[in-house]
Parts: C-alpha cells; structure tokens; sequence
C-alpha cells in the first residue's frame, strides 16, 4: 500500500511500519545492530527501496547509519511524507510548496480527538497534543516546551506557526464557557502578533525569503480545567539591528519597509515624506517581491491587537525617519576644525516632520561629538566615517527600540490576566539566532538535553564563566580603551592558548579565530567584536530623542533604562551578557519542562518545491546528531512517567496486584517503550502480563488513586 495519494497526507492511515520484510526487528526491542555485518545488512535495506518510505519511526530502521537514515527520509519525501519520528524527536521535511489539507482545521481535529494521536500518521499535530494532553491531563502536570530548530530556512518559524494555531483550534473548539468572546479575542490577538513581528523582524536573505532576524519563544498559557488558551507571551533575543542600515548583498532590509512602499495609499506616502520613486539606499531589492510584502495583513494586525490610528501613524513616521536618515551622507569639510558638510538632498525640514525633532539640532548631533572635561563641555567634529558610524546607530537604536516597544505592546494585548487561569504553558522555541550566538545557541539547546555528545568543553569556551570568549569580551568591552581589537586578539591568545576547541591563523591578514563546534568549524572576526558588544549610542543623540515630540519616540528613549549607565555614561549591558541573561532564563525554564523536540530539515539550499538533494541533508543530520538521537531513542527509553502518574493511569488494570513502590515498577519504561513501538494494544498486553505479578495492596491504591 501506497502512503502517497496524489500528495495529500492523510492523517488517520498508518503505515505498516512494523511489517516490512526483511527490515524490523523481530524481537521486542528494536536496537540498532551495529556490530553484525553492518555493510551487508545496508546493502539488505537498500534493495528493498519501494518499502523504505513506510518507516514512520527512523528507530525501527535497522541498522541506523546516516546512509540508511537518509534514503528512507529521501523514500519518504519522494511519496510526500514530511514527518517522520525519530524517536523522541519529530523530523519535518520542508516540502517548499503548500501542502493542501495538510493542516486544516479537520485534521487539527482528526488529531485532537484521537484516543491515542501517536498511533496517526507522523505529524507535527502529534507533537501539539502530546504537550497539550501533558499539560491538562495528568496527576501531576508539567508545563511543556516545544523546541522546534534546524538552519535558516527549514521550516521553523512555519512549524512554530503551525502550533499556535494548532493550540488556538483546539482550544477554542473544547470550550463551554461564556467568557468564549474574551477568549476568542485572546486567541485572534495570539495569532495576530505572528504577522507584527515577522514583518518587523524578518527579512529576506539569500537563504530565505522570510528569515526570522532575531530569536523568540512563545509561551501559550492554558487554562488546565476550561482547556482554553487564555493568553500568550512572547520573549525575543538578539534582534539583528546592524540590517536596518546595512544590507548584505542581494539581501533586504526589514520586510515593513517594502510593505509601506508597497501598500501605503498616496495619502499615507505624503504623511511619511515617502514620494513614489524616491530613492532609499537602504532600501535595496525592492524590486523583487516576497508573499511576505502585504502591508494590509500587517495593518490589521496592529488594529486587532489594539494598536490605534494615532499610534501606528507614529509608528510609520518613525520608520519613514529612519529610511531617510539612511540617505544623509556627509563629506569632509576644507576646515579641519568645522563639522562635516551635509549633502543637498538630506537637508530641509524631513526630520523635523517624521522625528518631531529640529532637523538642525539632529543634523549638528550627527556631526559634532559633545565632550564632558569636569562641568564643562567641550564640541568636538566628528571626522567623515565617525559621522557615517553616528547616522548608522541612531537609525539602529531607534528600529530596535520600536521593536521592544512593540513586543512589549504584544505582550501586554496577549498576556492572560493571572487570576483569570490556572496556569499551565506550552513553551514554542523558534531556535533562531544570529552569528555567533547562533552557533552557540543551537548547540547550548540542542545538546544540554542530551548528554549523550559530551559537548560541554565547547561550551565552556564560548560562555564558561572564568575564562571564555565571552567573559574576555566583555571585560575588553568594560575596560574601553583605544586599542580594544588588538587588545581582545592578545588576550584570547594568550588566556586560551591551551584550549584545543579554539585555534588562531596567526598570520592572516583578517584578524580571527576559529572555534571547533560540533557541527564543524566556524571562523571568526575579531574586528569589531568588542564595539559591537559595547554598542554605545552617542548620549547626545539620546537625549536629543527623548525632546521629541512624537510621543511614541519620545516615550521610548524616556524608558530606556538609565540605572544601566556607569557613572561615565557608558552602558554596563553589554550585547552578549544581555544575550547571556537572556539565554540563562530560557534555559531554567526549559529545565522545568517536559521538552518536545521537532528538528526541521532544508531538503535544498534553493527552496525549490520537493527537490530533495542527498547531499545537504546529510550534512544537516550530521550536524544535528540525528543519528545518534536515533540511536539513544532506540536503546534507552524515551518516554519516562512518574511513578505516580503512571499508577494513575494504569492502576485500575492492577486490580488483583500488588504494586507497593517505585521499583516494583521497573518495567513501566517497557510499557512506554511498547506503546511507542507497536502500539496501545501490545502495550497493554505486556502491561497485564507484568502487573498480574504484582499485588497491590487495596487501601494503598485507592489512597492514589482518590
Ligand atoms: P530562518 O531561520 O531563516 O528564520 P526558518 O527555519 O524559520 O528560517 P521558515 O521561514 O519557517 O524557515 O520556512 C521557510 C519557508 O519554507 C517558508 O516561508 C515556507 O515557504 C516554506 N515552508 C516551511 N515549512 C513548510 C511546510 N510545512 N509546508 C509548506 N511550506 C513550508
Ligand atoms: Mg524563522
């Protein structure tokens, strides 16, 4: 039987996965055979190739290589299946196309309602109600934390999407409340902050067309006993602001701009001093469309989550500000002493409408360095690069600023009021993250579950807290003396010279070092590193924004946290222990959940629709460590219940058996191993045959159950 009908997936039809001829395990307990004549027993897979695409759980393929693991995820791309299981971990293949009925609301359904989802076809819905069932259904329930990583591209933003929407279905659907209209509110709202932060916060790059340019967890509250979703908050990490006044080639900036220039009305482009056909410099590709460029969706968004008319023309003046600011440019004045003279076109009243600033007050800050010597202040011009450097951090400080305010804003529409729910959360990860922070983080979540790869040398390089690159950076980044890069270069040579994860091309011409990650080795940059850690803005142009008199920009500068400043007016938050702080939180909460792991899969570097190219997969399951996932998935246990729970569960079938303590329990990891495997009814086969050994004192089970 076919698992492909003309690309629909059906939800419902199970693979016969533990049928196929010649590949499954007969005993009970799939382990991968690694030692017997593993070439032949390759070879053995390999030719029954019309079965491979049936293999829902990539531990039943024996023996698990990274060969035979690719071909039966190729088999199944090929039939388009685009979820496999391996293990505890969900692999989703990208399919680059929509695939219909994939996941409506039927199938949402399919899986919700399903006794055991697990049993459907692998879905990342199974995933979704897995948690959700975790989160409302047992003695003792956790909250839960869906992880969903892979490289740019691969599908993570769309699967964290997915989820939201999966939990906004079916959480709405069980509902009997009256308070239905609040919570449908909420639960519209949730969806709605999906468009804001993509637009404001995704760009197209060379590897996507929407890629998310900073990181983010969502954390959806659910009501444990009304089975409602009460509300959300959304936490974001590293917004790559350095995008918004410089471009990489063939790259965009932020999608909003493209859907103002796009979608705004003549009216609208009068107000932002926006005429058709003016030319933006850090506007580039903007002939080339993206389905993310719709201005009205991103519009209506703002209004559903309460963002008024009076805000949001605020809100674009701001960034109709900021394009201009990109078109100032500065030449060297003859007179050494005198500021930098101003190009024609970036002269006139712009700022003055767009920033409600004095267009000569910004111009002067952007040229001339205010220097404090005891109460008195010195001016000092600022050479023709410093100038640049200057325009660049405002218009950096502004757009991350309006990304806070605007999350923030988010946070307070969605946020469910506490005494409203009970809480129990579901935690979506969309593990993006940028340069190298996004090797980092990759790793630090990836691996802090699974111990298996000792990773931990690595780790301790990059954040440990004595010596690392890390606490090196920010101690040069404290010190804030001239010659910082040289200084950084020096002492991380010297400091980490013994440490075998970190090597250095002493006589390369760009400054750098290389870092042996797990995935493979990744180089560098010295230059620059401590400035963008430090990422000073000039205190004039501060206090500059906090005279405005758009309201909106004027309270965000205000807000801006002043207790950070060191008494020399330098912050003492640098960029990676913000990072640092931020990844820590994450980390504690993530230690306090059940974790569900989905790991999405760029068949090709192209995006193009169902093209799987063996060799970039590869690689991306090597770096992944799928292989070795499989392996710990298929040897140990992957489903672990407490004791409790699982006498909750189970007891009524123990009857007439005695079950005294946790260790006569010892084969309720068999149990979830089975179930997992070859499904309910096997498993309560094996359940019976054991508990009938036991014998469960009367008074004591019913104490646990009651
Ligand atoms: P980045 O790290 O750059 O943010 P990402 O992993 O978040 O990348 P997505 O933006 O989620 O990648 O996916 C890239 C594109 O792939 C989507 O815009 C969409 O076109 C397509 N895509 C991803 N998953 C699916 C899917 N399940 N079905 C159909 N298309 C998909
Ligand atoms: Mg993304």
């Amino acid at each position: 039987m076919s698992s492909a009908d003309g690309g629909r997936v059906r939800p419902g039809f199970r693979h016969g996965g533990g049928t196929v001829k010649g590949f499954v395990h007969k005993d009970q307990f799939p382990r991968p055979n690694l030692n017997d004549s593993l070439e032949g027993e390759i070879q053995a897979f390999l030719t029954d190739e019309d079965q491979l695409h049936t293999y829902d759980d990539l531990t039943k393929v024996n023996p698990v290589t990274p060969t035979t693991v690719l071909k039966c995820l190729q088999a199944r791309y090929n039939a388009r299946v685009f979820y496999t299981h391996a293990g505890c971990t969900l692999v989703a293949l990208n399919p680059f196309q929509p695939i219909p009925d994939l996941y409506s609301v039927d199938v949402m359904k399919e899986y919700h309602c399903a006794p055991q989802p697990q049993e459907l076809k692998p879905h990342i819905f199974i995933v979704a109600e897995e948690a959700y069932r975790n989160v409302q259904g047992q003695l003792e329930p956790v909250n839960q934390s869906l992880v969903v990583s892979g490289e740019s591209g691969a599908g993570k933003t769309w699967t964290s999407r997915c989820l939201m929407k999966y939990y906004a279905t079916v959480a709405a659907s069980s509902s009997v409340v009256k308070s239905q209209d609040i919570v449908g509110r909420i639960e519209r709202r949730v969806l709605d902050s999906n468009p804001i932060m993509e637009a404001f916060g995704n760009a197209c790059t060379l590897r996507n067309n929407n890629s998310s340019r900073f990181g983010k967890y969502i954390q959806l509250q659910l009501d444990r006993y009304l089975q409602l979703l009460v509300g959300a908050s959304v936490q974001t990490y590293l917004l790559e602001k350095t995008r918004v006044a410089c471009q990489p080639a063939n790259e965009r900036n932020f999608h909003i701009y493209y859907q103002m220039i796009k979608g705004a009305t003549d009216e609208q482009r009068k107000d932002w001093k926006m005429p058709c056909g003016q030319h933006f410099v850090w506007l580039p590709n903007a002939e080339k469309t993206v389905e993310e460029d719709c201005f009205h969706e991103t519009v209506e968004a703002m209004v559903h989550l309460g963002i008024n008319a009076e805000r949001q023309r605020e809100i674009f003046r701001i960034l109709a500000g900021i394009l201009q600011l990109g078109n100032v440019n500065f030449s060297p004045s003859t007179d050494e002493s005198q500021p930098c003279n101003l190009e024609e076109q970036s002269k006139g009243n712009t700022f003055e409408l767009l920033f409600s600033i004095p267009t000569e007050e910004l111009q002067l800050a952007l040229r001339v360095r205010t220097l404090k010597a005891g109460k008195q202040s010195v001016l000092k011009p600022c050479s023709q690069t410093e100038c640049s450097m200057r325009r660049d951090c405002l218009a950096k400080v502004i757009y991350a600023q309006l990304f806070e305010w605007l999350v923030a804003f988010i946070n307070n529409s969605i946020c469910a009021d506490k005494s409203m729910w009970s809480f129990r959360g579901c935690l979506i990860v969309d593990n993006s993250f940028l340069t190298f922070c996004e090797e980092y983080v990759s790793e630090g979540l990836q691996w802090s579950f699974v111990k298996y790869q000792d990773n931990q040398s690595c780790l301790d390089l990059i954040e440990g807290s004595t010596v690392s690159v890390f606490s090196l950076l920010n101690e040069e980044s404290r010190l804030n003396r001239a010659s910082d890069c040289k200084m950084f270069r020096v002492r991380l040579e010297k400091e980490l010279c013994d440490n075998v994860n970190i090597s250095w091309d002493k006589f390369s011409k760009v400054p750098h070092f290389t870092v042996a990650h797990y995935a493979g080795k990744v180089n560098y940059q010295i230059q620059g590193m401590v400035e963008k850690n430090k990422d000073p803005v000039p205190p004039e142009l501060n206090s500059l924004l906090q005279k405005s008199d758009n309201s909106l920009l004027h309270q965000i500068f205000t807000d801006k946290e002043t207790d950070n400043m060191t008494s020399k007016g330098l912050s003492k938050v640098t960029v990676v222990s913000k990072f640092k702080n931020s990844l820590e939180s994450l980390m504690k909460i993530l230690h306090t959940t059940t974790p569900h792991y989905t790991r999405c899969i760029k068949p090709n570097h192209d995006c193009k629709p169902l093209t799987f190219k063996k060799e970039e997969v590869i690689m991306q399951l090597e770096a992944c460590g799928i292989v070795e996932t499989i392996h710990i998935s298929a040897a140990g246990f992957p489903i672990r219940i407490p004791f409790t729970s699982f006498l909750q569960r189970y007891g009524l079938i123990a009857k007439y058996s005695n079950f005294q303590s946790e260790s006569d329990c010892a084969s309720k990891y068999t149990l979830s191993l089975l179930s997992q495997h070859y499904g309910l009814i096997l498993a309560v086969l094996t359940l019976l045959a054991f508990v009938s050994q036991l014998d469960l004192l009367e008074d004591q089970r019913n104490k646990i159950l009651s």
